[in-house]
């Protein structure tokens, strides 16, 4: 198992640079000289210029929370693929339920947002996830199958081998209330068949999922454990430099 397990910190619409800044000085002595996990931050677009600056040859990279799907033009507050990159981001988040739900993203916005992510050499990570109802319902694998088939669509096996899914229950977000890490792994299992079955055996080996929805540094033991839980989408816990740390602590490779 080569899977490096990442963990993401998606700080949504908190930290101006300033504050990016006080972050990222309080973070980086937390964290040990080879963490085995890959730390990411995706801070609000007018912070990453700041925090790229600071991380620079540190051992967290930097992300986005969003961008738009064409390469340039008149898009009033738009932010392209080549913008993000220009400024040290090496991932993108593509389709978090707050875009989907409050910004009216759809599935072929997503699947947009992702091909130019990947033409731009960013690497995606598409989220997924299930409402309470689909869950009540017994939907959740035909809803995360239908949103990862829908995001994938016109990607390549290649392509999908170096991309990162975040499997986020909708009712585990914001809300305090984690899925369980067996509940997790179960889905997650299936959404690595599904690639496996669609793009072939490396792209199921090689592409990470993570878990997202109220991970705290308390709770996070467990998903490590799962042998289809690459990492953790954090939300609110990684507004805080102890908590996220934490987390990151956690992050024992696959096997170990
Ligand atoms: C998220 O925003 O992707 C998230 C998982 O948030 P939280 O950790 O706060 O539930």
């Amino acid at each position: 198992m080569t899977r490096r397990r990442l963990v993401a910190g998606n700080w949504k619409m908190h930290k101006t640079p300033e504050e990016a800044e006080v972050f990222v000085r309080a973070f980086l002595p937390l964290l040990r000289r080879d963490e085995p996990a890959e730390i990411l931050l995706l801070p609000p677009f007018p912070s990453l210029d700041r925090a790229g600056r600071l991380l620079e040859g540190t051992a967290v990279v930097l992300g986005a929370q969003d961008l738009h799907p064409e390469i340039s033009g008149a898009f009033t507050g738009g932010v392209s693929a080549g913008m993000l990159a220009a400024c040290g981001c090496r991932y993108v988040l593509v389709g978090h339920s707050e875009r989907r739900s409050l910004f009216g993203e759809d599935d072929i916005l997503v699947n947009r947002k992702l091909r130019r992510a990947l033409t731009a050499g960013l690497v995606p990570i598409l989220c997924l996830g299930e409402t309470l109802a689909e869950r009540r319902a017994g939907e959740t694998a035909r809803r995360v199958a239908a949103q990862l088939a829908a995001g994938l669509d016109g990607v390549s096996s290649d392509d999908v081998e170096r991309l990162v899914v975040a499997y986020e229950p909708i009712w585990a977000i914001g809300t305090g209330e984690a899925a369980s890490a067996a509940a997790a792994e179960a889905v997650m299992a299936g959404i690595r068949e599904a690639i496996g079955s669609a793009y072939g055996r490396p792209a199921r080996d090689g592409v990470r999922i993570l878990y997202g929805g109220s991970v705290t540094p308390e709770n996070v033991g467990p998903f490590f454990a799962q042998s289809d839980v690459d990492g953790a989408l954090v939300g609110g816990a990684s507004l805080r430099p102890e908590a996220l740390a934490g987390i990151v602590a956690a992050a024992r490779p696959h096997g170990a």
